[in-house]
């Protein structure tokens, strides 16, 4: 029971709890509805009467102006193994570790992973080789994709690992774009022009498919955009990505330039699609993300806990758990915990306590107002209630569980439900020891604390 060091008093089910437990088991579902396969969650109101539970929930969400659901199939491009490796403070992981992290990707359904930077080095180039046959020998359904400069020389060793393993990985050929780049680099826009035409096309040419993408493009005058873009189209570019490469976009400005992108392709070659690449500099990574695909863009990039440069990525996970709650896809996220969680140990990255869903704290609660609903809906008999009564985002969905602590804010409620997640007598003088000890206290008790003080509770009464 002890997670963190720290006292959990899980919820594991009804049969720790019989003795609260004092209303009719009417309805144990906890499934959450899907769009596919709706069903009604009920449970006996206090009249009698099977009240629909989902009826409990007034959504504001969609009572008025809401995301519009896009009617293109979203797309998932992982970046955990290259712009997340790019963070100054991961450690690199081992190769089994990387291939374990293709798996993960595998498991939620992402669709792509940039799996490195072969430009640079050999080093680089044959953990790509490795992770491409693994995705080749493994029949993986996510997709292999490398980045490089529009240079030959980034190009030339994605051309020969692709040979070589027998898969065409996706070239994500970047370039700078905006105005304050091309000053500081000294670079002039037909210069730019011509190297993204010549990289895509000797790369298309190969029988590469390329993702031409314009570095710092949500600060790039539209002119240049139209430019480059209409360039790397004409050579043969499958895919263009629009990056947020500094994390200077709001989610209106991703609106903005998503949208006249997405004219812009369908003006030119409507079969080619549009990657939006975001990054966490403002805190936006998410919604940005979000915005981008209502505006029109096919694949959005993230990384697992949001590793990259600077501040990060979109956390992919986090993004990927709003927009499975908004209804907008069915992946089965069920391993998402568990890959965010692996990521963070083997990068030694460790997520923050209060990391949305699958930091430490994400269900936990020591506050006896909010245990006490929890424990009460729980008694109802109902899973689906006591998952939602404190909670916007439902932790049975994602494999995750309500926890009860005891600490100075807690009630009686909180230590009555620990004692009996951990069968032990639920006395009245128990339960007062222990009320006593976590009111005396200015953190959450952890396991052993409890038990030591059960156990002084046990040795005072046997002296009667
Ligand atoms: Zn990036």
């Amino acid at each position: 029971m002890t997670e963190n060091g720290y006292a959990v008093a899980r919820f594991r089910g009804f049969a720790v709890f019989e003795g609260l437990i004092t209303a009719e088991l009417r309805n144990r579902g906890t499934a959450q509805p899907t769009r596919s396969m709706p069903r009604r969650v009920t449970l006996k109101s206090q009249h009698g009467m099977d009240e629909d539970l989902e009826q409990l929930i007034y959504d504001w969400n969609v009572a008025g102006e809401k995301a519009a659901r896009p009617p293109r199939k979203i797309e998932f491009d992982d970046e955990t193994l290259r712009d997340g490796l790019q963070s100054p403070s991961v450690t690199d992981p081992s190769i089994d570790d990387k291939l374990r992290i293709l798996h993960f990707m595998n498991s939620v359904g992402i669709d792509n992973a940039d799996i490195g930077l072969p430009g640079a080095g050999p080093h680089v180039q044959k953990t790509v080789e490795r992770l491409a046959r693994e995705i080749v020998e493994n029949k993986l359904s996510v997709y292999p994709s490398a980045a490089g400069r529009t240079h030959e020389n980034d190009i030339k060793p994605i051309i020969e690992i692709s040979n070589r393993v027998g898969i065409a990985i996706e070239a994500d050929l970047f370039i700078g774009s905006s105005p304050i780049r091309q000053f500081a680099e000294e670079w002039n826009l037909d210069w730019i022009v011509e190297q993204s035409a010549k990289a895509v096309r000797f790369a298309v040419s190969h029988g590469i498919p390329v993702m031409y993408v314009t570095e710092d493009t949500t600060r790039a005058r539209p002119e240049d955009i139209e430019k480059l873009y209409t360039a790397a189209i004409e050579a043969g570019a499958a895919r263009v990505c629009v990056a947020d490469t500094v994390g200077h976009a709001t989610p209106w400005g991703v609106r903005s330039v998503i949208r006249f992108v997405r004219q812009l392709v369908d003006r030119l070659d409507p079969k080619v699609k549009v990657d939006w690449h975001g990054h966490q500099d403002r805190g936006l990574g998410v919604i940005n993300s979000i915005a981008a695909l209502e505006a029109g863009a096919d694949r959005v990039h993230g990384s697992a806990g949001g590793i990259g440069e600077r501040v990060g990525n979109t956390p992919m996970d986090l993004l990927m758990v709003n927009l499975k709650l908004m209804g907008w896809i069915d992946n089965d996220l069920s391993q998402l915990g568990e890959y965010v969680k692996f990521v963070a140990d083997v990068v030694h990255i460790p997520l923050h306590v209060l990391y949305p869903v699958f930091g430490r704290d994400a269900f936990r609660t020591g506050t006896g107002v909010h245990a006490a609903a929890i424990i009460k809906a729980k008694k109802k008999g109902s899973e689906w209630l006591a998952d939602r009564v404190y909670s916007g985002v439902p932790a049975g969905m994602f494999g995750l569980a309500q926890v009860i602590e005891v600490g100075p804010m807690c009630g009686l409620s909180n230590v009555i439900y620990w004692l009996a997640a951990n069968g032990l007598p639920q006395e009245e003088s128990l339960v007062k020891q222990i009320f006593a000890l976590a009111k005396s206290t200015n953190r959450v008790l952890t396991d052993e604390e409890l038990h030591g003080c059960v156990k002084k509770w046990e040795e005072t009464s046997a002296e009667y």
